[in-house]
């Protein structure tokens, strides 16, 4: 069993995962996924990566930017909310969000005022459910975020916390 799974394999909470990218896949193949998608009429679902953390985990192998430099995480945003546009004008906006996450990293590591600018912008080229009906999940980090966070991240709309759990042993912990 160790010499049959001691191998490097694809992030399984990526998907598709990157081995299925190549040169092949350029811009006309992700339009015209776009446009079968759009054809078949789908609800929605959208993942936004946040890749700052302020502490590092040794045993992590997300796509992450460790920094106390909380300054680094405005000028990442000002380039996801172009892309937010970009995308939001190939999608038919009729096609309700079932389904939003915010993972990372540390998505609780931008403040506030940037939660609401990124959301804002998912509002406005997105058809977010407005009726709490859809399931808006972000991951947190409790050990690195104040109380009055949670009230910010549900005047958004977000109704889901993920925890990624390691050990239960508070020694560990
Ligand atoms: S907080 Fe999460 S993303 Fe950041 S280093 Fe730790 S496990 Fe990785």
């Amino acid at each position: 069993m160790i010499e049959r799974y001691d191998l490097s394999g694809p992030r399984y909470t990526s998907y598709p995962t990157a081995p299925q990218f190549h040169d092949g896949c350029g811009e006309g193949v992700l339009r015209q996924a776009i446009a079968r998608s759009n054809a078949a009429g789908r609800p929605l679902s959208l993942y936004f990566h946040i890749p700052f953390c302020s502490i590092v985990c040794y045993y992590c192998a997300c796509n992450k930017i460790i920094t106390a430099n909380r300054k680094r995480a405005m000028p990442y945003l000002e380039r996801l909310i172009v892309e937010v546009a970009q995308r939001g004008a190939l999608f038919d906006h009729s096609r309700p969000v079932h389904q939003l996450h915010w993972g990372g990293g540390t998505p609780t590591y931008i403040s506030d005022d940037e939660k609401r600018l990124l959301m804002a912008a998912t509002r406005k080229h997105f058809n977010l459910l407005e009726d709490d009906s859809g399931e808006y999940s972000i991951e947190i980090h409790p050990g690195d975020m104040a109380v009055s966070t949670i009230a910010c991240l549900r005047e958004l709309g977000f109704n889901r916390l993920s925890m990624g759990i390691q050990d239960f042993d508070p020694v560990v912990q």
